[in-house]
Parts: structure tokens; sequence; C-alpha cells
């Protein structure tokens, strides 16, 4: 079959799920050029066999919640690809998670997963369960319902899961709790772990300063400083709030962060006192950004998105599809010059259009944001080795791997006219490496 109608195939078949045929298109979109180089890949059917899912497991999650009401979520895991080593992505617990989603976060999984040079499989997986405004006390019970159904899918060996949206060190701590209860291990099956049980130093700051670090790689190829450069940045979770403090340390002025209420606008930049505020506000109060804009008397925008504000670089770290063309179109207009997504798919096909023709540095969320994997891929590695390795030899290797991701999106992006494609760059080096294992391997 050939690649577009691989994805026509695939709308036929799984209708209704626009996020999964958004993230094949682009991706399909991308590596005609070597695809057509490689004849062996049509013969063995090889793009309908990457595009579908390996196996997906779904699943009734029964809890009680604190006035004893008896209640049910949604649970799933979906297994994309493990050609090139066990299933590996987060899990992600929020109201709008459905199987489109959690679909088109796999196969982006398994991409990112090969970029990071590490023996990293694709997978994704999480709840339509919303932990906004649940207690402490839910969450646990949440997480170890949810657990008890999947744990009999997951190992050391085969799938490990992680964080994503909605589920951080402690939603990872009470669900490693009760995996190990049921499987009766110590190995480490999930990644995220607290330090005290296996968890690596760095990995909550590993997607925020993994992102940052590939961002500076590519304003280098420009010779451009970050030093005193405006920065917008979308979100307030664990990817918005180290990217912003990496930005800070380095002299950027970061102007505004955001929550799915709307973001604020602070034109003296956030700095480490204020940042900390947010870490505490998000991360212990469970609090909404308003709250930020009341403190410190600056604008707060309802409703609204980051990106009609004026700025050098712009950051999405909340989610996907929060650039449409609209505010591609404002951006670039106020003269931003570079874009590198912490979130996953952040911007609409709309939006990386007008990104690629007006020639900006413009990084996708699999290379520039794969720092958090790729730490995660380096908690197995301890885990397995019974170690635990120093901040500064995990940041240091983070930085490795961010600079490597880079260099591979130079070597199969860059244009006749020197404009560096980054989509077609991390597109095509994830989809080799997916291709060439999956071809050694046999018909599968
Ligand atoms: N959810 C993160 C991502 O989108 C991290 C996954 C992991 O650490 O396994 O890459």
């Amino acid at each position: 079959m050939k690649a577009n109608e691989v994805l026509d195939m695939l709308k036929r078949r799984f209708p209704n799920e626009p996020e999964y045929h958004q993230a094949v298109s682009e991706v399909l979109g991308t590596i005609e050029e070597v695809y057509n180089e490689h004849p062996e890949f049509e013969k063995s059917n090889l793009i309908e066999r990457l595009c579908i899912p390996d196996r997906i497991f779904s699943f009734r999650v029964t809890w009680v919640d604190d006035k004893g009401q008896v209640r049910t979520n949604m649970g799933y895991r979906v297994q994309h690809n493990n050609a090139i080593g066990p299933y590996k992505g987060g899990i992600r617990f929020h109201a709008s998670v459905n199987l489109s989603i959690l679909k088109f976060l796999a196969f982006e999984q398994t991409f990112k997963n090969s970029l990071t040079t590490l023996p990293m499989g694709g997978a994704k997986g999480g709840s339509d369960f919303s932990p906004r405004g649940k207690s402490n006390a839910e969450i646990m019970r949440f997480c170890q319902a949810f657990v008890t159904e999947l744990w009999r899918h997951i190992g050391p060996d085969t799938d490990v899961p992680a964080g994503d949206i909605g589920v951080g060190g402690r939603e990872v701590g009470y669900m490693y709790g009760m995996y190990k209860k049921l499987a009766r291990e110590n190995t480490g099956t999930f990644t995220g772990k607290g330090i005290e049980f296996g968890g690596s130093l760095i990995r909550p700051e590993a997607t925020g300063y993994g992102n940052v670090y590939f961002l500076l790689q590519m304003l280098k190829t420009k010779g451009i400083d970050i030093k005193d450069k405006v920065v917008t940045v979308s979100g307030s979770g664990n990817v918005a709030q180290y990217t912003v403090e990496k930005l800070i340390t380095l002299g950027a002025k970061v102007v505004t962060m955001s929550d799915s209420d709307g973001y604020i606008y602070d034109p003296d930049g956030i700095d480490r006192e204020k940042l900390d505020y947010i870490m505490e506000l998000k991360n212990l109060y469970r609090g909404r950004i308003r709250e930020y804009a009341e403190k410190y008397g600056v604008k707060y925008v309802p409703g609204a998105r980051p990106w009609g504000e004026k700025c050098d670089i712009a950051m999405p770290s909340a989610t996907q599809n929060e650039i449409n063309g609209d505010d591609a179109r404002a951006l670039l207009a106020n003269g931003c010059f570079a874009v590198s997504e912490g979130a996953n798919m952040p911007s609409t096909p709309e939006a990386i259009d007008e990104f690629l023709k007006a020639k900006i540095l413009y990084a996708p969320g699999k290379a520039a944001n794969a720092g958090g994997v790729s730490v995660s891929g380096l908690e197995m590695t301890q885990n397995a080795q019974k170690l635990s390795w120093s901040s500064e030899e995990v940041d240091q290797k983070l930085k490795d791997i961010m600079a490597n991701i880079h260099e591979q999106c130079l070597k199969y992006g860059t244009q006749e006219d020197g404009y560096v494609n980054y989509v077609k760059g991390a597109n095509v080096a994830g989809f080799m490496k997916v291709a060439k294992a999956m071809m050694a391997q046999g018909i599968l």
C-alpha cells in the first residue's frame, strides 16, 4: 500500500479519530521520499503495520469517591510498536482522553523514542478520569483501581509506563505501589518514580530542560544568544515549570504562563521567586494561574492562549492543537523567530505550514520534548543496574541526547537552500530506525 492510501484506509477503518489521523498524516507527508527509495518497505506493507498499534487494552476502572459513591471511568493502554525496545510511554489522566488521543500519542511516542538513541518502543495509556478537584485519597484510590487492571499488561522488559498530563510523581508513586503489590517484584516497571524508590534525578526537570537544550542547539545554528530574549510559554504543569526555570537561569525573559482557564502576562518577566509561587500553587494547592495575576497585579486573560503577546520565542507546553493557523500568523506578525514544542503536537497542521513557510526555527514535539522520555530511559538503565547516578551525570547525558537528536534533524531535514525542516528531519530519522528494525525482524 502507498503512503497516501494508508491514510485513507485508516480514516475508513477508524473513523472519528481526528487526532490519530492528524499525527499519521504529518509523518506520512514527510517520509515519502525515503519510503520510495526503499521498495522493500512497500512489499512488506510496512507503513500499514507501523501506523496501526500492535494492540490496545481497554478496561473499566471502578473506584469510590469521598462521598462513598461508586464511580466508573475508562482506562486504556495502547502498545503501539516494540521493534526497538519495550513499549514505553506515559499515562494521561484528563477528561478529554479517548482512543483517538491515545493512539496519536502512542504513534508519536514511537518516533520520539526512536530519536532518543535509547532502546524504547512506543506506547501510551490513560483514562478519562479528571484529577481536577479530587482529594488526595480519591487520587490514590483511582490510581490503585487503574493499576489492578493495567498491571498484567506491563513489566520492566515488556511495557514501562510513566507520567503525562494529570500524572506526576504523586500518581506514579500510587500506581507503582499497587503494581509492586500485585506483581511481587521491584524492578522499576514505572519511570518518574520518587527518588527514594528508584526514580532518577533530573526526571522531573527533564522535559522542560530538554526542550530548552534543544532550543539552544537551534539558536546556535543562527548564532543567536538566548539572553534577554522574550519568551511566551503556555501551560503551568511539569513541562512548563521546568522550561521556565531553565530559561530564567539562562537570562531569558518569560512573560506568560497559562492553564485551561486562561493565561497571565507579566511584562517584567517571571523570576525565580514568582516561579516558586507558581510551583507551590500548582503542585501543592492545585490552584489556578489566575491567582498569580491577583498576587502580582498583572494582566490575566480568561479563556485565551498567550500567542497574541509579542515574543521572540514561543514554547507551547500545555497540550495538543493549542496553536492554530491564526495563532501562528499572530506569532509571526509579532516577530517570533523560534517555536520549540514542549507539548505533544501543540501546533495544528495549518500552524506548522505557516512556520515552515516563514522559515523560522520550528522544532516539533517529538524532537524537542524527547528529553522527558530520554531520562525515563536512563531511569530504566539505573534500575536495571541497581544504581543511581548523580544529577550532573544525568543532566550531561540529557544534554548529549538532545544534541544528538538535533544532529539527526540536521542530517535528514536540511533543505537545498540551507533551511532546516526539523519536522521532516525528526520524522525521517525516527521512521528509518523503526523501519529498519521491523524489516530485520520479519513480518509480524
Ligand atoms: N509523557 C512523556 C512524553 O510524552 C514521557 C513519557 C515517558 O517518560 O515514558 O514523552
